[in-house]
């Protein structure tokens, strides 16, 4: 059985510490299912301060990082900094970061197996545009995304990969998909990983859903059979997330 896995993508919020001081008092006070991993992703800057704050069983991931070690390149984190901080996860190929700045899906795969080879575990993003969808490519799209980073790990390293899938036109826009759409582009992807590295990965990996996730929309998903979890960006920020943490009580 997958655990079942919501991780809150906090973006580039908060904007205060005092915002910051509230998400935390709110998570450590909250009444949450044990059975859950519960991964908060903020900015870099609040990494280890929330780390160091927030309850045990909670654990925190960065939204990105680069491929390289250490070294001349302003403005990155590398994995090894990350695995230093002792921070276990990393989200990477969110479409944000395909979209506004420009990562192609070789690039989330180098930067996958490199942050997999650093120790990370990784939260792997991929999802298709409307236009995508509304032409009917969606398992390509998906399978497209997750072809170099098949070619660039090894069947172990699946092991500490969960595969967050967000439609971009569900990210931000209150248009959640229906769940029959998140279990289909699911089960989708869990037949090309059988088919592209092993059944027992396939079976093994959690598949998470992400885009406009709300405590009203959260339980009818979490019933899927191929939905083990969700990534909530702008829920994640509001009291409501422990309902999503919670969905499957
Ligand atoms: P929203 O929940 O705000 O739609 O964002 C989803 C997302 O991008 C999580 O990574």
């Amino acid at each position: 059985p997958r655990q079942f896995f919501v991780g809150g993508n906090f973006k580039m919020n908060p904007v205060s510490q005092e915002q910051k001081r509230a998400l935390v008092k709110a998570l450590n006070e909250a009444d949450i299912d044990p059975s859950v991993e519960v991964v908060i992703a903020p900015p870099s800057i609040y990494l280890l301060p929330l780390k160091d704050l927030l309850r045990k069983e909670i654990k925190v991931s960065a939204q990105n990082c680069y491929f390289k070690a250490n070294g001349a390149f302003t403005g990155e984190i590398s994995p090894a900094q990350l695995v230093d901080a002792e921070i276990p996860y990393v989200i990477l190929g969110h479409s944000e970061r395909r979209t506004l700045f420009h990562e192609t899906s070789e690039l989330v795969a180098q930067k996958t197996k490199s942050a997999l080879e650093a120790g990370l575990s990784v939260i792997l993003c991929v999802g298709e545009t409307l236009e995508e969808r509304e032409s009917g490519k969606t398992a390509q799209v998906v399978e497209a995304q997750l072809k170099p980073v098949v070619a660039a790990v090894s069947e172990q390293d699946w092991a500490k990969i969960v595969v967050a899938y967000e439609p971009v036109w569900a990210i931000g826009t209150g248009k959640v998909a229906t769940s029959a759409q998140a279990q289909q582009a699911h089960a989708d992807t869990r037949k090309f990983l059988a088919q592209a590295v092993s059944s027992a990965v396939a079976e093994n990996t959690r598949i998470i859903y992400g885009g406009s996730v709300t405590a009203a929309n959260c339980k009818e998903l979490s019933t899927q059979p191929d939905v083990d979890g969700f990534l909530v960006g702008g829920a994640s920020l509001k009291p409501e997330f422990v309902q999503i943490i919670n969905s499957k009580r």
